[in-house]
């Protein structure tokens, strides 16, 4: 079982699936030279995915290259289905700062042939998931700034007011096709300057002065 932190309290949430959206941010859209969609691009992940603060990051020896992607994770607290996007705040427990561990090269072949993203997303340990900071606690989830290091180089470096898609809208989107559930996670895209990791490697995602979450590269 997968669990969640809630900053400062002993609370926990077990953690049931991830949701997570491509191509929401126009510079990494065209850094990725793919294309605006009319629609959210949603993929999941599976929950043995998840990995928190301190823990390895392990590289599955059939990937060469391997690529961070840092994004807001939308936590959610109650179940629903057909959200209505002005009522999609309703079913947030909170907020993280987490990680897309992408195999760019098994997803460009998958990309290529047509196959799922499943192996190149889904791995174990592609998603480092910071602390869950309550939504009470933040003034505006459309208004964080997203950074990424790798050994303490700036890497990534982005705002969640940038976001194609919104929070209200994404919620709508995913809940007329799946039930979400308390314990839900949604990554919400990544920024522009996605990049390799390497064996060796620390890589730490942050929301400056809210939430962060390092990890080791194996
Ligand atoms: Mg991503």
């Amino acid at each position: 079982m997968k669990e969640l932190k809630v900053q400062d309290s002993d609370e926990r949430i077990e953690v049931k699936k991830f949701f997570c959206l491509g191509s929401n941010y126009y510079l990494h859209i065209e850094e990725m030279q793919s294309k605006k969609p009319a629609e959210p691009v949603i993929f999941t992940k599976p929950a043995t995915a998840m990995i928190a603060d301190g823990d390895t990051i392990v590289i599955p020896p059939a990937s060469k290259k391997v690529h961070h992607e840092v994004e807001l994770a939308i936590i959610i607290g109650r179940e629903g289905k057909n959200i209505a996007k002005e009522n999609a705040f309703d079913y947030i427990f909170g907020y993280a700062v987490g990680m897309d561990i992408t195999l760019r090269d098994i997803q460009s072949t998958a990309k290529k042939e047509g196959r799922p993203w499943a192996i190149a997303k889904g791995f174990d340990t592609a998603a480092p998931m910071s602390a869950v900071i309550p939504k009470e606690k933040v003034e505006n989830p459309e208004d964080l700034p997203l950074k990424l290091s790798v050994n303490s180089e700036v890497r990534q470096q982005g705002n969640t007011k940038d976001m194609i898609f919104k929070i209200g809208e994404i919620i709508a989107y995913i809940s007329q096709f799946f039930t979400l559930e308390k314990g839900d996670v949604i990554m919400t895209g990544t920024p522009a300057g996605v990049g390799e990791i390497k064996p060796g490697d620390k890589v730490k995602a942050e929301i400056k002065g809210l939430l962060s979450v390092e990890c080791a590269v194996e």
